[in-house]
């Protein structure tokens, strides 16, 4: 049965945000508040607040769903993985749960992110979806037939801490052969190549320059050759580890969102470079930009019931 009513809410580490979709997913009411510092009561007596103003208001009641920067443990319901730290170790959906009296669906971002953009953004209509977050830090998210896939252990999609094949397509690292480390307390991860800080480090570690990744795309725009060498090998980068996926997943659209998903050439040249890499003589896979943008989140959070 389809929801007159969905309600999404984005809990972020700096704003709560919810958003009412009717049942065509026409958007209906949103708001956005500032998140309670560290304070979980207050964070969740907002986001109570937030649902009844939206109910008051459009005099339904809707469906629930939430997307964390973070995980919930299957086994103890409790959340984990979040960069918010006053929700580790909360069992946050058994309290909304108890406090707004209905079932309530909660998601990592990342998942959020591809649901939306398979839902109704830039992969509607595939069946088989692939989301990449490309920002402060690496995210991926699994849709198939319209549903997240969320894994035994709920960390299905989680691509960025894979670690980028050593046979790096440009050839052995700088410093000695040395591959970064990441905060996860691994080496090499794909998110410590192909993040934001990622690239700037990259860029420090060949062209010793100590540049934004904004400055350094801009720097490759006018033909700087460090910087274009910067960005090819993030291409080549991104190209291999996107490989690795398509031959698991084989998914009909990869969408890319965060920050470094506003790069145009990557559209062009990454399935340029991917082909090598992947198991089949054609590659009909699709890589797209981001529809919803910063909506993703809390859009992606009310798709997460039917
Ligand atoms: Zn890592």
């Amino acid at each position: 049965m389809v929801s007159p009513l969905r309600l999404g809410i984005d809990l972020g580490g700096t704003k709560i945000e919810l958003l009412a979709l009717g049942a065509a997913g026409n958007e209906l009411w949103r708001k956005r508040v500032a998140t309670p510092k560290g304070d979980y009561q207050a964070t969740l007596m907002t986001m109570v607040a937030l649902v009844e103003e939206a109910e008051n208001a459009l005099h339904l009641r809707g469906t629930l769903g939430v997307g964390i920067p973070g995980t919930e443990a299957k086994s103890t319901g409790l959340i984990k993985n979040a960069n918010s730290t006053c929700l580790i170790g909360q069992p946050l959906r058994r309290d909304l749960q108890a406090l707004l009296q209905r079932e309530v669906r909660i998601a990592n971002d990342a998942n959020c992110f591809a649901l939306s953009e398979a839902a109704d953004g830039a992969a509607a209509g595939a069946r088989n979806v692939f989301g990449v977050i490309l920002g402060t830090g690496v995210g991926g998210g699994l849709v198939i037939n319209g549903s997240v896939v969320d894994g035994v252990n709920g960390i299905a999609g989680e691509w960025g801490h894979n670690p980028l094949p050593v046979e790096d397509a440009d050839g052995p690292l700088p410093a000695a052969g040395e591959r970064p480390f990441c905060y996860c307390g691994r080496r090499g991860c794909v998110e410590t190549y192909l993040s934001g800080p990622g690239l700037a480090a990259d860029h420090q570690r060949l062209v010793e320059q100590h540049l934004s990744p904004e400055a350094i795309i801009a720097l490759a725009d006018q033909g700087d050759s460090g910087a274009e060498a910067t960005l090819q090998r993030y291409e080549a980068r991104l190209a291999l580890a996107l490989a690795a996926v398509i031959n698991i997943l084989d998914p009909e659209v990869i969408v890319l969102g965060g920050g470094l998903s506003n790069i145009p050439r990557l559209y062009r040249n990454i399935p340029q470079h991917w082909g090598q890499h992947i198991f089949s003589d054609t590659v009909a896979t699709r890589l797209v930009q981001h529809r919803h943008g910063d909506s993703s989140g809390v859009r992606g959070a009310a798709w997460l019931w039917p």
